[in-house]
């Protein structure tokens, strides 16, 4: 989404955060926010048919000519537990006070919207010339860790580094983990930074210890490149390929799917025939296969994904009662020995198939 246009004359309206960022690299943006300086609740609400509204921020969501854009009125955050999410203590509070309380420089510009001039308090516009990450004061990642991965991330989308005193901070609170934090946020940026599907993410994610947010325990990066082989086969949560290899989950909370997908290959252990391969991995969601695969055993996931996953038997369980068999858990036994021998013979006919039937049952 690029800047919207707003026709308003006040002086007191400015586009803010990413959005002025990503129009300054000419990157499209994800999101329009923009803030008013004082209530933006009462200001904006003009703008457009109004879609939801938080007084506890000062926020209002607002449709703009059938785009959804934020207003939020400036305001001025404390970190009273590290952490966790800050306190408002102030609404309405000056464009300065507000950028101060965001994560980096090149994430504190603001536009104005009347005139179009760059307000920058901090030194964002050369820092993004520069091509470089930096807080804005030196207990920034104590107070939000979740900065760490969001640096991650820009660095990644961006192509940018951290300046070397960020980088020194960096490494100070990694070397120093608060782990009372708030995880959901953590999980959120993990998705958003994994999710751009980049080895060089994971690399740095390794090499520089900033996974040790998560899974305290040390971690070698595994020789597979994640990143090819989502390329190859792709998947529906390319992100869980990355943070499914920690050993130490426990401080994320997973959906009912992401759990099984962790569960289900940590659960395989070693496989020694096709059949037992096959037995495995049948039903299994692909990023299952590729946690095994990346961690455990490559040829066997591959054997599975390239020549028996297109295995299947025909005959069914009316070929078996056809055949005077009363349904019972015998029938999958008969499955698995049809199975056994069409992983051995993957041409033979169905016909064949309901000779083996015959043959297991005599
Ligand atoms: P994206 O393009 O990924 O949406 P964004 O910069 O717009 O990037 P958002 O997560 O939408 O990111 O946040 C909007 C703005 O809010 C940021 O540009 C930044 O100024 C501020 N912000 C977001 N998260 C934090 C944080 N953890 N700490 C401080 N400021 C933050």
């Amino acid at each position: 989404m690029d800047i919207i246009n707003i026709y308003d004359n006040s002086d007191k309206l400015y586009y803010i955060g990413g959005v002025v960022r990503d129009k300054l690299l000419s990157v499209k943006s994800f999101d329009v926010d923009i803030t008013y300086v004082g209530d933006a609740i009462e200001y904006c609400a003009k703008f457009g048919e109004v879609i939801q509204e938080n007084p506890d921020f000062g926020t209002i969501r607002v449709n703009v000519g059938g785009r959804e854009v934020d207003f939020a009125s400036t305001r001025a955050e404390v970190y009273e537990k590290k952490g966790h999410l800050p306190v408002v203590t102030k609404i309405g509070c000056s464009l300065k006070e507000d950028v101060l309380r965001r994560d980096f420089t090149i994430n504190a510009l603001a536009m104005s919207v009347k005139t179009g001039e760059i307000i920058d308090y901090v030194g964002g516009q050369e820092d993004l010339e520069n091509k470089v990450l930096r807080v804005l004061h030196d207990k920034s990642f104590v107070d939000d860790p979740t900065r760490i991965i969001r640096g991650l991330k820009f660095r990644v989308r961006f192509g940018f580094d951290l300046e070397p005193n960020t980088r020194k901070l960096q490494e100070e609170y990694l070397a120093h983990i608060n782990y009372d934090m708030s995880y959901k946020r953590v999980k959120k940026e993990l998705i958003e930074t994994f999710n751009l599907n980049s080895q060089y993410a994971f690399e740095l994610f390794v090499k520089e210890g900033i996974y040790k947010l998560i899974s305290p325990e040390k971690f070698d990066i595994p020789k597979v490149n994640i990143e090819n082989l989502i390329n190859k086969y792709p998947v529906k949560l390319p992100w869980i390929i990355y943070i499914g290899l920690l050993p130490d989950l426990s401080r994320i909370e997973f959906t009912k799917e992401e759990k099984k997908i962790i569960e289900d290959f940590r659960s395989i252990g070693e496989l020694k025939d096709d059949f037992e391969i096959y037995k495995a991995f049948d039903g299994l969601a692909l990023e299952s296969i590729f946690l095994y695969a990346i961690s455990k055993d490559m040829k066997s996931a591959f054997r599975y994904l390239d020549v028996l996953r297109n295995i299947k038997i025909s005959i069914t369980g009316d070929d078996l009662k056809n055949l005077g068999i009363a349904p019972s858990p015998k029938y999958q036994e008969i499955f698995d020995y049809v199975l056994k021998e069409k992983l051995k013979n993957p041409d033979i006919t169905t016909q064949d198939e309901i000779s083996l039937a015959k043959k297991f049952i005599n």
